[in-house]
């Protein structure tokens, strides 16, 4: 236990993403803390069904994309509306997505954060908070309080701490409501999906093949929590006629289309990641792939301002590069809600839509956009790898040849200088910032992009987008070596 009950960083929420950013604060030695209502990381249900491109690479960035790997299946999991992509042409080692239930994700987390120095507040509820020019007070609901430089609301799209901050929460009311349960049945149900005037429907198998996962619109929205087996084996009846015997449920819950995006991420010393960020439904299954990438992209900067080497405006670059995202996400799952839909206009819609997708050049681009792999912040004009995902290259250098992810791994920045030897130089920063001399003859190859002009030297930033780029000459470097990681 810990003191005085004083952080650096309290996180409010220990489900996927804020796991995700307390292992980031922990790797950049922040002081971190999770309290997390649950009191063991079991989940009820399977929940999300696996991970995209993007975020198994951030996973291997650190060096625990195996531990998921050998756990679930990789497979081609990217679609819009349930229209398939393929990204096996895709420029990446991993071209492809993985099958892998939420309760196993968060497991494997949870012992990644295990194994390093964060504590972990189990069975406790953050009720509130008030900040100070100071401080942040974290309000529990045993009437404690713990302390903390900041506060991040990872928990989920209820978040008591976004509605403590007042942070508005606009976007769209559910249109429709969905049952979703985990179940034994009697009788052989009619596996797979299906899609009505109203909205898509299925059952699935679960792993063990004997369970069923069923997920079933309802005839309206329906906003109330906590259905009953009852509930749904009248929704089963109205359906398909039968309700399969369903019995022996471990988990019967309810989502809905509603689609809503925080005004802001941050208020001072609180920020927001994951769920309490933006709640979409599952179209894409984006939902739990974005949080990670906001805790990473959060992470380094907030570790930076805790440890005084980065002004706080720093921590306005994550809302500046986080929100476009999220809303572009939120946009994509409003358009696939309205093609699930199964009535003639919207099949015919959906028609359209598979042709078109099946082109190279919109597939490419969607399925780069549903796996993560195109995400670019805008860090102005220049080379295209400006702002984007530093490509996990084979580089030779003195220490023989390695992965560019592997220089990722203690989650901090690098500088690579693949031009002659010593031209790039990061001075005063090398208690920061690594400099890795290396050599690559290869293609850069972009998604979407394709081929791009070989740099000179990259500067890639702890999540792996790439700061700075040379084709020449160093100019620039100190400027972005000074807004990334603080004044020299
Ligand atoms: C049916 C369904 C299918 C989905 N499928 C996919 C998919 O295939 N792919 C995908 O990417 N996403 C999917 N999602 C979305 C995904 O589940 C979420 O986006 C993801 O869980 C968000 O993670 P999070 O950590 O931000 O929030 P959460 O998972 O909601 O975690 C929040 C955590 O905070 C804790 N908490 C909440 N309030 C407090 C409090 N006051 N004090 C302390 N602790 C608190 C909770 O116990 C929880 O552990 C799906 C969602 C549903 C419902």
């Amino acid at each position: 236990m810990h003191d005085q009950a004083t952080y650096d960083v309290v996180i409010a929420g220990g489900g996927p993403t804020g796991l995700v950013l307390a292992a980031e604060l922990a790797l950049a030695r922040v002081d971190v803390a999770i309290v997390e209502r649950r009191e063991t990381q079991d989940l009820p249900g399977s929940r999300a069904g696996g991970l995209h491109a993007r975020t198994i690479e951030v996973l291997d960035q650190r060096g625990v994309a195996e531990r998921f790997l050998v756990r679930g299946k990789a497979m081609q999991v990217a679609a819009f509306a349930s229209i398939p992509l393929d990204i096996a042409d895709f420029p990446t080692r991993h071209a492809y997505g993985l099958a892998l239930w939420q309760s196993q994700i968060e497991q494997i987390l949870a012992e990644w954060v295990g194994e390093l120095p964060v504590t972990m507040h189990r069975g406790r509820e953050v009720t509130g908070f008030t900040q100070s020019d100071e401080s942040v007070e974290v309000e529990l609901a045993d009437g404690r309080s713990l302390r903390a430089k900041y506060l991040v609301g990872c928990d989920g799209g209820r978040s008591v701490v976004r509605k403590t901050a007042g942070i508005d929460f606009p976007g769209w009311d559910a249109s429709i409501s969905f049952l979703i349960a985990e179940v034994a049945t009697s009788e052989e149900p009619a596996w797979g999906m299906r899609r009505d005037d109203v909205g898509i429907y299925g059952i699935g198998k679960l792993d063990d093949g004997a369970r069923a996962r069923i997920v079933l619109r309802e005839p309206h929205v329906v906003d109330r929590d906590e259905p009953t087996l009852a509930d749904l084996r009248a929704a089963l009846g109205a359906l398909y006629g039968t309700d399969y015997g369903v019995r022996d449920p471990t988990w019967i819950s309810r989502f809905t289309d509603a689609t809503r995006q925080a005004a802001a991420y941050r208020d001072r010393r609180v920020l927001l990641a994951g769920d309490a960020a933006h709640v979409h439904p599952p179209y894409g299954a984006q939902g739990l792939n974005i949080g990670v990438q906001d805790a990473v992209n959060l992470g380094w900067k907030l570790a930076q301002v805790v440890r005084g080497t980065s002004p706080e405006s720093l921590l306005d670059t994550y809302h500046a590069e986080r929100h476009p995202i999220g809303a572009r996400v939120i946009r994509s799952a409003l358009a696939q809600s309205v093609l699930v839909r199964g009535d003639d206009r919207t099949e015919a819609l959906r028609e359209v839509m598979t042709d078109l997708l099946r082109m190279d050049e919109p597939r490419k681009r969607y399925a780069a956009r549903i796996s993560g792999l195109d995400v670019r912040y805008d860090l102005g004009e220049g080379h295209p790898l400006l702002g984007r995902r530093m490509p996990d290259l084979d580089v030779v250098t003195e220490s023989g040849t390695l992965r560019v992810f592997t220089l990722l791994h203690d989650a901090r920045p690098v500088l690579l200088d693949l031009g002659e030897p010593g031209a790039y130089d990061v001075g005063p920063w090398a208690d920061r910032v690594r400099r890795v001399g290396a050599r690559y003859d290869g293609a850069w190859d972009l998604p979407v992009l394709g081929r791009v002009s070989a740099p000179t030297a990259v500067l890639i930033r702890p999540d792996g987008y790439v700061a700075w780029v040379s084709e020449g000459p160093d100019h620039g470097l100190r400027e972005a070596l000074g807004t990334w990681f603080g004044p020299a």
